[in-house]
């Protein structure tokens, strides 16, 4: 007990123990095997809490992704023709084996990402495998998604992924693919390649067969050979609004559909008739879950004027029972930054905020440890629309907080953004949350809650967020050509 007659609760560490199997180098994944990288070329991949080494991997140079989309080619053929219920045999001994080895990969996302093991074991994990659960369920039923036509797959698709969600985003966009008969070559990001890598184990314990899947590991150049290359026949993509651009202008000239998930600056708005604590447990999760990692995270808060104090000290007393810290400790709730180039940017974005006048709330001063890369939670008031805070994405635990009088108020200040990814409405009442949702200009607006996802639910944005739908029968439509029937 405190002095005040509050309970403090303070926890021993709980580190986790369990140690994947981490080998000191890896190959790229081709054909079914890793091999040495044409390119001759590697980098290290680092534990983010702590900058140590953990692994050199292999950069994949042009030569390397001529391999990899030759040899998911000439699996196609095969892999198209197979019955789909045995495609979907596949996929559910990949979400199984997933199941199976769940332990030690989520200790491997949150060793290479920085994410606290509690997200990555109970989000990441089972997430990813529910992908290949239900893309396993619709691997024989795609002419009942889209009747009238004949779903055919697209062939050999370019996959590029973040560093934010490394595996669920590979099981994010591959399930897909596979349930529709294409084959893959997939990039995840250079700071947070191993999970993928691992993922390419599982397909080898389940015997998919070589060429289906390839992961190319290496940095924005062998994002962009994947893209030139004019074998692949679809692109996804998911990272940042200026990368997604360019791709954007590459396949400008060439008939390749392409899926973008790019940035976000999402409003939550949280009415004076809602349940306060309910908000704000959502107003946290929404920006410091994964350390504002998140492209939907909801950094742009709104709060009707009526109820901003009350709300203010409800969300500093939250906070402050946010810990940082180590995330193998199943206890921390912010993990590390996932790098260096991205706390800097986190840093000159809060120290802008300040210089613009807005007003630092940043109340855990618990020290931070001396290696790795660390941000505390925090939240600014007295933040003017104009502010870089209320309009630029910071991609970290940093959140704006802004208020409003009318519902319409709320509307025009949550849309004034560029991007459009997601939203998030707490009240109590149902008429004005469809009133507001419909009118949200965001491709995801959660009501009375905050950051779910289900692999039944498509996501994506409008805007400058990007375009295209990743989960449900939407999510399949961009990894086939839809004939008509009669045609
Ligand atoms: P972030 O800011 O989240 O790191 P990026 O857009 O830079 O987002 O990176 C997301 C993914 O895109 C990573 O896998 C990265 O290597 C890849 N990438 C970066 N530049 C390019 C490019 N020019 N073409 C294709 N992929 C790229």
């Amino acid at each position: 007990m405190s002095n005040s007659g509050t309970i403090e609760w303070d926890y021993a560490p709980a580190p986790e123990r369990i140690r994947p199997d981490i080998s000191d180098e890896y190959g790229l994944f081709i054909d079914g095997a890793f091999v040495e990288p044409e390119s001759g070329e590697s980098f290290k991949t680092v534990n983010p809490a702590t900058g140590q080494t953990i692994a050199r991997v292999a950069s994949a140079g042009a030569a390397d992704v001529d391999k990899a989309v030759k040899a998911a080619k000439a699996a196609g053929g095969k892999w198209s023709r197979l019955k789909p219920t045995e495609r979907a045999k596949f996929l559910f001994r990949i979400a199984r084996r997933l199941q199976e080895c769940a332990r030690e990969l989520a200790v491997l996302e949150t060793m290479d990402g920085g994410k606290p093991i509690c997200e990555s074991r109970d989000v990441d994990l089972p997430l990813a495998a529910q992908h290949f659960f239900y893309h396993a369920g619709w691997a024989d039923k795609l002419q009942w998604a889209f009747p009238g036509c004949t779903p055919r797959p697209r062939g050999v698709c370019g996959q590029i992924i973040p560093w934010n969600f490394p595996l669920l985003m590979a099981a994010w966009k591959i399930a897909p693919a596979l349930a529709c008969g294409n084959t893959v070559v997939l990039k995840p990001a250079e700071t947070t390649p191993l999970t993928a890598l691992h993922l390419a184990r599982v397909f080898q314990e389940v015997d998919l067969p070589p060429g289906v899947v390839n992961i190319l590991t290496g940095a924005g150049e062998t994002g962009a050979a994947i893209v030139d290359h004019p074998g692949v026949k679809k692109i996804a993509f998911t990272g940042s609004t200026d990368v997604g651009r360019g791709i954007m202008h590459a396949l400008a000239s060439r008939d390749v559909p392409l899926t973008l998930e790019l940035g976000g600056k999402s409003p939550n708005i949280v009415f004076a008739d809602a349940a306060i604590d309910q908000a704000v447990e959502g107003v946290v999760s929404g920006i410091w879950f994964n350390q504002g990692h998140v492209c939907c995270a909801g950094s742009r808060l709104f709060v009707e004027e009526s109820i901003v104090e009350p709300f203010v000290a409800a969300l500093r007393e939250r906070m402050g029972r946010l810990r940082v810290g180590d995330p193998l400790d199943k206890n921390t709730d912010v993990g590390a930054i996932n790098s260096r180039e991205q706390l800097n940017r986190i840093e000159a974005l809060v120290a802008c905020g300040q210089e613009e006048g807005a007003i630092l709330h940043e109340i855990n001063d618990d020290p931070l440890p001396k290696r790795g890369n660390w941000h505390r939670p925090c939240f600014f008031t007295g933040v003017e629309p104009s502010h870089v805070i209320a309009r630029e994405e910071i991609f970290g635990p940093v959140l704006s907080v802004m208020t409003f009088r009318t519902p319409q108020e709320a509307l025009r200040r949550a849309n004034s953004t560029p991007y459009g990814l997601a939203a998030g409405v707490w009240t109590d009442k149902g008429s004005k949350v469809f009133d507001i949702a419909g009118a949200l200009e965001a491709g995801v607006v959660w009501c009375n809650t905050y950051n779910k996802f289900d692999a039944a639910s498509p996501f994506g944005g409008c805007k400058a967020s990007g375009f295209g739908r990743e989960g449900g029968r939407h999510g399949l439509r961009p990894y086939l050509n839809l004939r008509s029937s009669g045609a």
